[in-house]
């Protein structure tokens, strides 16, 4: 059946709307391949908008991994700002792709990428523009199948009502023999309709399909248990990992946005995964095994992208890219190409170390030295053990002392507040911290003219890691921590007009905790929240703390549990855990001694890429394994394609 494109009804109503420009698609290296011809259509959404959903990395790879696929079609589609919603409504245009201006309802699967809880009423305002029922099983034979990935689809039961499947982890492979499994249900005639295809993908034990789980709960709100519900589905869903990143180079043909968006460069990345074993990040721990790529891979990505693209910066991407095996050569070679072009050079990182400085040294060769951010996340040494963070407060004065030497003027240093076992006296440690940066700057340079900001964020418990049984800090104690050292700083005449301070307050943190750590409940809390005009929960403008709790007194109203529950309380090892059922390869007992030896004052945990394997679970479990340099290869000849 031919599907029109909604741009003749959308193009006259644009002017009306802020900036426009991020609805019309026709973006370089965008694609819109003949809908008749294709057996299986992908919509790929970011669920945000399109300044931050363009350059998203997942999306951008599975779009390409999708579409150079024979028969295989797939297209983007971001969320739209409340003023084209209101007139989309008026006009009865549904939700649409950027690329086809195709409805997505027309499409077999959606397919929505999850970097962050607060994307979730997005979610919902998506849906219903695109005329499906918000629930996945109110849902119609030709509906599309709705499947949520990215990192907060590891706990996805706050929005089970909303999907109907999940897949947990890389997705390059994945979406392929997903795209297989559609495309034989469809030539078969589609036996059995869409729970047969549901079906067929669950017992594949790599999708996870909500509706085929029962969960119980205990007469206090505790889970009792989460089984399957149906024959060959399997009690466990593991997450997928790709192992050679080499044979997956994506993305090739990076996008070029035409609106404004928050970041305006090829990124490439340069390792997946990380073992350095911080007990808070939830990142590091469901993306293991650390898998490197080569350094000729990345050279020729590099070369490649640039050249289909047109960007003049080029990120190197990862956890902590200054921990690749050649990252030395790495950036040697490719300061060594690009030296003299407009071409220029950047390394998000965070390690603490000398070597980071010369990385950055290399790496602004084409450009000033700005600034340098670090993230010893703990204010005090006490906290830094808590987390596995094992950096001194020593080791970061000589590296910002090496930084300043070389000519580098603002140092930014990253904290958390708000971690397990936190007293305000590690909080107040972050004024002294920064003091004595300030005074090392004023010493290595002779100069005033230093600067230091430091950015505190909330400290949110995340599943399947260590700290997934603690008891979230309350709001009012991480904003009268925050309160306190502001205050210090406002009064400290020698430093304090030197740093600067950004901070939010902590109400966002605990509704992305309850998200974060919710269970099944929690998707009516969801609901109200949409319900009520909840939009856009990222951006601290929209965001607004009373309209969830509102939202959850209704929906937990009667129910054993309240937003407390979810957030402050901390769980016993024998509490069934709302995603207990879906394996990212951790031992359960291994993340438990963890969290112990953390509230014991943090015994410290090595990183298993330099130290022998200490039993995490994940590369027995997965059948993976580390995979990092050094290859012994170097990363020229290169050609310079940007001049
Ligand atoms: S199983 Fe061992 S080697 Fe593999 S990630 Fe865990 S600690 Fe590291």
């Amino acid at each position: 059946m031919p599907v029109e494109s909604v741009f003749p009804r959308l193009e006259p109503l644009l002017p009306s709307v802020q900036k426009p420009i991020q609805y019309v698609g026709g973006e370089l290296n965008s694609q819109v391949k003949d809908w008749d011809s294709a057996e299986v259509r992908w919509a790929l959404m970011y669920p945000d908008a399109y300044e931050v959903g363009l350059p998203n990395q997942g999306v951008q790879i599975l779009y390409e991994v999708l579409n150079e696929r024979e028969g295989v079609l797939a297209e983007r589609t971001y969320s739209v700002w409340p003023d084209l919603e209101a007139i989309m409504r008026e006009h009865g245009i549904p939700q649409f792709t950027v690329d086809g201006h195709r409805p997505v309802g027309a499409f077999d699967i959606l397919g929505v990428s999850f970097s962050t809880e607060l994307g979730y009423t997005n979610l919902l305002t998506a849906l219903d523009l695109a005329g499906l029922p918000l629930h996945a099983v109110d849902r119609r034979e030709e509906d599309p199948i709705v499947l949520a990935g990215g990192h907060a689809a590891f706990n996805p039961e706050p929005i089970a009502d909303f999907v109907d499947a999940a897949v947990l982890g890389d997705g390059e492979e994945i979406v392929l023999k997903i795209t297989e499994v559609i495309r034989e249900w469809k030539r078969e005639g589609r036996p059995e309709g869409r729970d047969g295809l549901l079906h067929r993908l669950a017992v594949s034990g790599g999708v996870y399909v909500p509706k085929f789980y029962d969960v119980s709960y205990l007469p206090d709100g505790r889970i009792q248990r989460v089984a399957p519900n149906r024959p060959g589905v399997p009690w466990q869903i593991v997450k997928h990992t790709v192992m050679d990143l080499d044979a997956w180079p994506y993305p090739k043909t990076p996008l070029v946005p035409l609106a404004e968006t928050v970041h305006e460069r090829f990124s490439v990345e340069i390792f997946r995964g990380c073992t350095r074993g911080c007990r808070f990040c939830q990142a590091g721990m469901i993306t293991r095994p650390v898998r490197e790529r080569s350094i000729t891979t990345v050279g020729e990505m590099v070369q490649q992208g640039l050249k289909a693209s047109g960007f003049n910066e080029v990120g190197l991407l990862s956890l902590s890219s200054a921990d690749h095996s050649e990252i030395g050569d790495m950036a040697k070679g490719l300061a060594d190409q690009y030296e003299g072009t407009q071409t220029s050079l950047s390394l998000p990182s965070t390690r603490v170390d000398a070597f980071n400085i010369t990385l950055a040294n290399e790496f602004s060769r084409n450009g000033r030295r700005s600034g340098l951010t670090f993230a010893p996340e703990g204010g005090s040494e006490r906290m830094r053990k808590v987390i596995n963070k094992m950096v001194s407060e020593d080791d970061l004065i000589r590296t910002v002392t090496t930084a300043y030497e070389n000519g580098w003027r603002q140092v930014k240093l990253y904290f958390m507040c708000g971690l397990p076992t936190e007293e305000d006296q590690d909080v107040m440690e972050i004024a002294g911290m920064a003091r004595r940066v300030i005074q090392a700057g004023r010493d290595a340079t002779g100069s005033r003219d230093i600067r230091c900001t430091v950015s505190i964020g909330g400290f949110v418990p995340k599943p399947h890691t260590p700290f997934q049984w603690a008891a979230q800090a309350d709001h009012e104690t991480v904003d009268r921590r925050l309160r306190a050292l502001r205050d210090e700083l406002r009064q400290d005449k020698q430093y304090g007009r030197a740093i600067g301070l950004r901070y939010h307050d902590g109400k966002p943190s605990i509704i992305e905790g309850l998200l974060s750590r919710g269970d099944r409940r929690v998707g009516a809390v969801i609901q109200k929240v949409w319900e009520d005009g909840g939009r856009f929960d990222g951006w601290s403008e929209h965001f607004s703390y009373e309209r969830w709790t509102a939202g959850a007194e209704k929906a937990f109203a009667g129910l054993q549990v309240d937003v407390d529950w979810y957030t402050t309380r901390e769980r016993e090892e024998v509490e069934v855990l709302p995603w207990d059922h879906l394996d990212a390869g951790l031992d359960r007992e291994w993340l438990w001694q963890d969290w112990q030896e953390a509230v014991d004052g943090g015994a410290e945990v090595e990183d298993c890429r330099w130290t022998p394997c200490y039993d995490c679970g994940v590369c027995p479990s997965m059948g993976t394994e580390i995979q990092i340099g050094p290859t012994g290869k170097k990363l020229l000849p290169l050609t310079v394609v940007n001049g």
